[in-house]
């Protein structure tokens, strides 16, 4: 796409440094175990959706924080290599986020979040309300403190951009931030969590009741979409073969968020972004698999 009308969405959220070690069994207390590999890799939800977004064809600022470690000079390299904007992250005193990440050979993961400079973001500036305005969309996650989501949903509305939260990791969500919630954008157990349904099928009526319009990503069976007062419109997953989800939901977020400032309809934005996320299924990695705009076009002439 023409890059001069290339929609301005602006992201705030974190990056972390995921620090990967692939072993077998991971070990239990008061255990040493040898690994089979070990990968860093740029991370975070707030990055993921950044990057997924310029790759989807955004022009895309984001803010938040790093550290003034050596975690914090690549993490900034790479949202800029992603031509990402990046006057809005700031360099804190102290360590980035970093995400301690265990992969076991049949697939399970467990991980521990160190949300440093994350974690020290507990406010909006005058700065980053005026990245903020004038963008098409503000995307939202909760690996920020959640005082600092609020206050940036809140300004958003002030100055009139549309917000869309991602409600990970999934929390008590207070009225004051999802009355200025525009869209939600949920997989199927923050969608069950947040409407108080055990059945995720259910969960987009409730949702309907906090925020005007929502998202439900469904995995391999799609995705719904809900607006108050409107018949749900439900898209399916292209079949393909899966070898790696993670960040499928970011992919399909940023690339969201760019087809609706394009101003596509709910079903040909919900289409857009689940092209993406199926493209990223196929590869490993979370921005490392995330598809340029041109394969999402490819394949959904051709597919
Ligand atoms: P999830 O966060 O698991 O709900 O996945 C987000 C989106 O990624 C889904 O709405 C799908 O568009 C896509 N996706 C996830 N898993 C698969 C899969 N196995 N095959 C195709 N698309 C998938």
């Amino acid at each position: 796409m023409n890059v001069a009308t290339a929609p301005r969405i602006a992201v705030f959220g974190s990056v972390n440094m995921d620090l990967v070690a692939y072993v077998a069994t991971a070990p239990g207390s008061g255990q040493t175990v040898t690994g089979t590999e070990f990968r860093q890799v740029p991370g975070g939800k707030g990055a993921n959706q950044a990057i997924a977004a310029a790759r989807a064809g955004g022009d895309v600022s984001f803010l938040g924080a790093v550290g003034d470690d050596a975690f914090g000079t690549q993490l900034r390299s790479t949202l800029v290599e992603s031509g990402i904007e990046v006057s809005g992250l700031r360099t804190e005193a102290g360590a980035s986020g970093v995400a301690h990440i265990v992969v076991e050979s049949d697939g399970a993961n467990s991980i521990i979040v160190i949300p440093g400079a994350n974690g020290r973001v507990t406010d909006v500036g005058d700065d980053d309300v005026r990245l903020i305005r004038g963008s098409a969309a503000l995307l939202l996650q909760l690996e920020l403190p959640l005082p600092a989501v609020t206050a940036a949903a809140r300004a958003a509305r002030e100055v009139g951009v549309p917000t869309v939260l991602t409600p990970a990791p999934v929390q008590e969500l207070p009225d004051e931030l999802l009355d200025a919630v525009d869209l939600l954008v949920a997989n199927q157990h923050e969608a069950a969590a947040i409407a108080g349904q055990s059945d995720p099928s259910r969960a987009l009526a409730p949702l309907l009741e906090r925020v005007p319009e929502a998202v439900v990503t469904l995995g391999a069976d799609g995705a719904v979409h809900g607006r108050r007062g409107e018949d749900p419109v439900r898209v399916p997953a292209r079949p393909v073969t899966a070898i790696d989800t993670i960040a499928a939901g970011d992919t399909f977020c940023g690339a969201l968020a760019v087809a609706r400032a394009e101003g596509r309809s709910a079903e040909a934005a919900l289409r857009f972004a689940s092209e993406a996320a199926a493209l990223s299924v196929q590869r490993y990695g979370a921005s490392l698999s995330m598809p340029e705009r041109a394969e999402i076009e490819r394949v959904r002439t051709t597919g």
